[in-house]
């Protein structure tokens, strides 16, 4: 504990001079300007621990984390990224800590050139709300409601690490010393598919990204857009750790895992290729997994084209 105060707080860990907002930290407001012709993209994501991210996480992770799951909605909008708001509630100032947060935040906010623009400091239990702003050329955003019959789904990177590292945090997954630090990267430091969200724009009829697991997400394609989907959950991609894993597991991680903030989208069969191209573009592997159908709900096949029936549901906040 010491004595530093909110503002000498604010002052040496989160302001810093705004490279393309107007006005930044320090103000009543922040004043950012979209481009003319762009539509303002607006996304809040709240991180509270132990349901969201747990206590062994390394600050500079959770740093890293707490905006990269805010890029990654704006990616899946196919929006740019301009600028966000940090609000934190600290239980007490632990240095050590905000260096490690700090340091991990705007490492990831300077590679994306986006500027922390204002926020709201308070003694609390631990938590971090983000927002981000970002730009759209007006009419452009990708959203959930594009995906039509015929179309097909497609996945970027892998699903699934994050929750194998979970269930091996949580002790029922026995992983091995290598393979939990591979698949916890995952888990704590995922990458936004900011370039793919751009790339996709005019090119994707819809997208969502994977934040509660497959399945969930998807469905909020299908109903947003009124259509059904056959997915082959042998398709879907996975690491070659999940990939050793039990097919069980392999399934409830890839269809359900959550936290994988990869992103889920759609796109008529004729542009296939635009999609690898825009996929090669942003240096981020796609895989097409399914066909979006007219009849409603979502079908699981295998491989050899056998129903899956087990119920995979997503990861519900409300339900577990
Ligand atoms: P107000 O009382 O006017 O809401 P505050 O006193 O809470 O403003 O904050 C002072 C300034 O510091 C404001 O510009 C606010 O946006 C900014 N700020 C507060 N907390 C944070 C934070 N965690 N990160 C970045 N900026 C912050
Ligand atoms: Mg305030």
């Amino acid at each position: 504990m010491t004595t530093i105060g909110e503002f000498e707080l604010i002052e040496r860990w989160f302001a810093r001079a705004p490279r393309r907002a107007a006005l930044g930290v320090g103000d009543d407001c922040a004043l950012i300007a979209p481009a003319p012709g762009q539509q303002l993209a607006v996304s809040t994501d709240l991180l509270v621990e132990g349901r969201h991210f747990l206590a062994t996480v390394s600050p500079d992770r959770l740093g890293h984390k707490a905006l990269a799951v805010n890029l990654s909605d704006l990616a899946a909008c196919g929006a740019a990224p301009l600028a966000y708001t940090l609000a934190l509630a600290l239980p007490q100032v632990d240095e050590r800590f905000l260096d490690g947060f700090a340091r991990g935040l705007h490492a990831l906010a300077d590679r994306h050139r986006i500027d922390l623009v204002g926020g709201d400091t308070t003694r609390g239990p631990l938590a971090i709300a983000i927002t981000v702003f970002g730009e759209v050329p007006a009419g452009a955003a990708l959203r959930r409601s594009g995906a039509r019959p015929g179309h097909t789904v497609w996945v970027s990177g892998t699903l699934g690490d994050a929750r194998l590292a979970l269930e091996g945090f949580r002790g029922n997954v026995d992983l091995d010393g290598g393979v939990l630090q591979r698949v916890r990267r995952a888990m704590e430091i995922p990458e936004p598919r900011v370039g793919l969200g751009l790339a996709l724009r005019g090119i994707a009829s819809s997208a969502v990204d994977v934040s509660d697991g497959f399945v969930g997400d998807l469905g909020h394609v299908l109903k947003a857009s009124s259509v059904g989907a056959t997915v082959d959950v042998d398709a879907l991609p996975r690491s070659g750790d999940l990939g050793s894993r039990p097919v069980g597991e392999q399934r409830l991680c890839t269809l359900a895992g959550g936290d994988d903030y990869e992103l889920v989208f759609t796109a008529s069969p004729d542009a296939a290729l635009r999609v690898r191209e825009a996929a090669a573009q942003a240096g981020v592997a796609v895989t097409a997994v399914g066909r979006i159908d007219s009849e409603r709900g979502l079908r699981l096949i295998d491989g050899a084209g056998r129903a899956v029936d087990e119920a995979y549901a997503a990861f519900d906040h409300f339900r577990s």
